[in-house]
């Protein structure tokens, strides 16, 4: 059922004049689904967000919009205009010397001043709607962008870490705002973002790159939870949340390590270093009643401990 699917990337290649960039990324976008692509700075993640958006012609492979071959091989079929994408990025990109509502309504082939309301008021910014962007926050801009990549009702929202510059509060609000809308607007989204806090909190599913000498690579792709709980490499459990390393020896389906004997999630043999979440670990007396902490940080939500 590819040719259903609101966006499938097949074998995705760009390579600068100065160097590569991606390197063969496979992945789908299913009708409603949210995604979003996790990786370090440097990985690729908005070479492949222009590739989708048309704005830049990608070496080899290729994109595919609702079954159409939109680029291929290095060569551009169909151009951005026709694509029906929303973007959004980082930098709020709103004109200046326009009104929120006026912003909202630039992308509109046909004037719909229903639908202009009707969004600005999904966007919490009916008090600001006549105000000109510089009159307002970076989080209220950024509803206002969002609006406006909405307003045209695009099949899907590519987001190009749209939290960044953004303090943690915000940044949930949004990005909880940003999910319960694309929802309701029936659309897909693809968030591109460095942040492991916001791919796994909003998305239903995380596709995570690494670098490699070819370019970003795909490491893993699976739900935010089997994304967090079973990284398939050091790497992507680094990527992905606070993680301890504690070597061991297996046998089967535990190891023995410094801290006793620990579960393992697939059955393994000899020496193996283990991955645990801080969730996964409680303190308990043991037998001889030895534990030394030491050190102990106070993170706000929790103790670090060492
Ligand atoms: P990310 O968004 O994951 O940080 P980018 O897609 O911006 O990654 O960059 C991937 C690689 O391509 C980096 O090595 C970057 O320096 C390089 N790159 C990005 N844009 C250009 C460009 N316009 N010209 C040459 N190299 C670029
Ligand atoms: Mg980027």
């Amino acid at each position: 059922m590819t040719d259903t699917l609101p966006l499938s990337i097949r074998g995705l290649t760009h390579r600068y004049p100065t160097g590569p960039a991606i390197a063969g990324i496979d992945f789908d976008v299913s009708a409603g689904e949210f995604v979003a692509l996790l990786g370090p700075s440097g990985t690729g993640k908005t070479t492949l967000l222009r590739a989708v958006a048309g704005l830049l012609c990608p070496t080899g492979g290729e994109v595919v919009i609702r079954g159409q071959i939109v680029c291929s091989a290095g060569v551009e079929l169909v151009p951005t205009e026709k694509r029906r994408i929303g973007l959004v990025f980082q930098e709020y990109a709103l004109f200046p010397h326009m009104s929120v509502r006026q912003n909202i309504a630039f992308g509109l082939a046909t004037p719909d001043p229903d639908r202009v309301q009707m969004l600005i008021e999904r966007v919490g910014l009916e008090d600001h709607a006549e105000r000109l962007p510089s009159r307002l926050s970076g989080g209220e801009q950024q509803r206002a962008a969002l609006a406006r990549a909405l307003a045209p009702k695009p099949t899907f929202l590519l987001l190009d870490e749209p939290f960044a510059n953004m303090d943690a509060a915000l940044r949930d609000s949004l990005g909880q705002e940003l999910h319960r809308l694309v929802e309701e607007e029936g659309i897909s989204a693809l968030l591109v973002t460095h942040d492991q806090h916001s791919a796994l909190a909003l998305a239903d599913r995380v596709v995570v790159l690494e670098p490699s000498l070819q370019g970003g690579v795909v490491a893993q792709v699976g739900d935010p939870t089997s994304i967090y709980e079973q990284p398939v490499s050091r790497r992507v459990a680094q990527l992905t949340g606070p993680c301890h390393f504690i070597k061991g020896t297996a046998n089967g389906s535990s190891a023995e390590t410094a801290v006793g004997p620990l579960p393992l999630i697939a059955p393994r043999h000899g020496d193996v270093t283990l991955a645990v979440r801080p969730h996964q670990v409680r303190f308990e007396p043991t037998e001889d009643g030895n534990l030394t902490i030491a050190a102990r940080h106070f993170t706000g939500r929790a103790y670090h401990l060492v």
